[in-house]
């Protein structure tokens, strides 16, 4: 690894070539800088992202996520946002620096990837985070106080968005918002899964924010429906149904 001042230099200077805006502290940067640590250093031992560079993990898991952060409201206060399938911690981990007034959870069905954001958010001090190990359709179901429980629902590359609405929509509250973070690739997905989101009580119109451009010229892209119903006691299926036939 790199010293602090180096990995500061580092930063900025992917901050600067890709256009991100962060407003960062020192606090803040020492709380990425032990992030990116972590997750180099235990990535040799426990294989948690194909991303094996700092560069890498600066730009793909640092910034991509800390840059949703401008878009989530600060409305109502104290609110609470769930990352679905949340990984080794992205966006949850940035979103948590970023936004220390959003009380934020991190979901993922691997029991060693939880532990591993539970490890490095205390090493790295962030105490907004709360980690849940277990599968986003077990935990949504209608009897779960995890249901309806969320103002903010988030993923990154989980699932297509057509399953991605039922593993999520179920999770937020009415008036709340998911967020599904994307690449330009994908964006066949937000016609595609139109009429699932409204069987879900998402409302129709999906709002795309174009976030930055990629080392490969693509669109980083924030996908956000906002809930205006309650979701049917039928939804969220076993995930085998949510995978062979989505809504
Ligand atoms: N969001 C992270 C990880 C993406 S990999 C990132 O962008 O870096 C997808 C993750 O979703 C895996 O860690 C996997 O365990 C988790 N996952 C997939 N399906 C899930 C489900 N139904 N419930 C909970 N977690 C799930």
């Amino acid at each position: 690894m790199v010293t602090r001042s180096e990995f500061d230099l580092l930063f900025r200077q992917i901050c600067g070539k890709y256009g991100f805006d962060l407003e960062l502290s020192e606090d803040m940067l020492e709380k990425f800088f032990i992030i990116s640590e972590n997750l180099l250093g235990e990535n040799e031992k426990f294989n948690l992202t194909a991303i094996r560079t700092l560069d890498g993990v600066i730009l793909k898991h640092i910034c991509d996520s800390a840059c949703v952060a401008n878009h989530i409201p600060a409305f109502p206060e104290g609110s609470k946002l769930l990352d679905v399938g949340s990984g080794a911690g992205f966006p949850a981990l940035p979103l948590a620096v970023m936004r220390p007034d959003l009380s934020i959870t991190a979901l993922d069905a691997t029991e060693k990837k939880v532990r591993f954001i539970e490890q490095t958010a205390k090493l790295a001090k962030i105490d907004n985070i709360t980690c849940v190990s277990g599968r986003a359709e077990e935990l949504a179901v209608p009897k779960s106080d995890m249901r309806e429980a969320f103002d903010f629902v988030i993923a990154r590359s989980v699932a297509e968005l057509r399953m991605l609405n039922e593993l999520c929509l179920p999770f937020l509250k009415v008036g709340g918002k998911f967020y599904a973070m994307k690449a330009s690739r994908a964006l066949h997905e937000a016609a595609d899964s139109r009429n699932g989101r409204m069987t879900l009580g998402a409302v129709e119109k999906l709002d795309i924010v174009r976030l930055y451009t990629d080392e490969f010229g693509e669109d980083r892209l924030l996908m956000i429906a906002t809930k205006k119903l309650q979701t049917s006691g039928k939804y969220p299926r076993r995930f085998a149904n949510i995978k062979k036939s989505p809504l």
